[in-house]
């Protein structure tokens, strides 16, 4: 059995936990069609749609813990839950989202039961040993790692699996209401505020992106990849020594201080590809980069590299796509 922790965001199920739930059907296929299991902690406005939507990706039965400990987020008393609802179903695997959310919860988690953790896993390559391929360094890297100890638990990268519904019925709905310690509440949300607008939402989600980075040589070098930009109706995304010299603001800034990208399409311009940079686009489909410098890491990296001055290449681009 494997059970998955599932965050709900505006009374549906996140995209990010969806995704995690692609992840947990490849491993229950793998393990001969274990069941997955879904827990959500605390209300849940439209339970009726929440067990569609989880059962069309696969969820049999869905979890619910409730209780006043769980009136306000607590990663110690999500844990708790978790916990509960893995003794209870004996399952040999626990994921969630690689969210803050997840991230907070599963670490309590596996210290509380004392077994490793597996952070921001993209894939696995066998159930016996389990083993997990994992970003490291902020995505810039990946290693392997053994879990042998069970319940192995996890949280799975975001944009690593695609969220899929693949048909199913509604998941049965059970509620439950776990013990929480007084020891378990100390850190609880006690205010949640939201902004009235986030800039760096259009650039995440964005199917093409241009980037630019110091090569644009000031404020005025964007002219041309934001024309670019909107012309393969994409957005602009930007390096971190842009935003620190105030070229561009702070919400088009990619990388791991910034906004992880991953588009269809990805044009850094002037762009070395430093490691924090790459942190935030490595998951972009097609990269096509621009720089003077062929040995520079983006370029060695990208799928396609054109070696050449940006603000000769880009406004050639303009001109060649304007005249189609
Ligand atoms: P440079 O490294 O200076 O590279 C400029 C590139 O432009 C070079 O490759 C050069 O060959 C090329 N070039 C110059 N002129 C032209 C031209 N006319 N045409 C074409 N190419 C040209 N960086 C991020 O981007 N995002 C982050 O989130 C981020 N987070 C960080 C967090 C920490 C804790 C730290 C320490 C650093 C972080 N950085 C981040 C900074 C990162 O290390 C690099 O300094 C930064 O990404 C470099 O930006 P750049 O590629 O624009 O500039």
């Amino acid at each position: 059995m494997i059970v998955t922790l599932v965050e709900l965001e505006n009374g549906s199920v996140s995209e990010i936990s969806l995704e995690t739930l692609a992840f947990a059907r490849s491993l229950a296929a793998e393990g001969g069609g274990i069941a997955i299991r879904a827990v959500v902690v605390g209300d849940v406005d439209a339970p009726d749609a929440v067990a569609a939507e989880l059962g069309a990706h696969g969820v049999s039965e869905v979890l619910q813990a409730t209780g006043d400990a769980f009136s306000a987020y607590g990663g110690a008393a999500w844990a708790a839950a978790l916990q509960a609802a893995r003794e209870s179903t004996k399952s040999v695997v626990v994921t969630a989202a690689g969210s803050p959310r997840g991230m907070e919860v599963l670490a309590h988690l596996a210290a509380r039961l004392d077994v490793p953790f597996a952070a921001n896993v993209v894939s696995f390559s066998g159930l016996a040993p389990f083993v997990v391929t994992r970003q490291v360094v902020g995505g810039a890297a990946q290693e392997e790692m053994k879990l042998d100890r069970r319940p192995a638990v996890l949280t799975v990268a975001g944009h690593s699996w695609t969220a899929a519904a693949v048909g199913g019925d509604a998941a049965t709905w059970t509620t439950f209401s776990p013990e929480v310690a007084e020891a378990d509440l100390v850190a609880r949300v006690v205010a949640t505020g939201t902004k009235d607008s986030d800039d760096s939402d259009s650039l995440k989600s964005a199917r093409v992106v241009v980037g630019a980075g110091r090569g644009a040589g000031g404020p005025e070098g964007f002219a041309a990849v934001g024309e670019l930009a909107e012309l393969l109706h994409g957005s602009l995304g930007v390096s971190r020594v842009v935003t620190s010299l105030g070229w561009r603001p702070h919400h088009e800034q990619v990388g791991q201080t910034g906004s992880r990208i991953s588009p269809e399409l990805y044009v850094p311009c002037g762009i070395s590809g430093a490691i924090q940079h790459w942190a935030g686009c490595s998951s972009s489909k097609v990269i096509v980069a621009i720089n003077t410098d062929a040995e520079a890491p983006m370029m060695t990296k990208a799928t396609y590299a054109v070696v050449g001055d940006m603000h000769e290449v880009v406004p050639a681009i303009v001109e060649e796509i304007r005249g189609r």
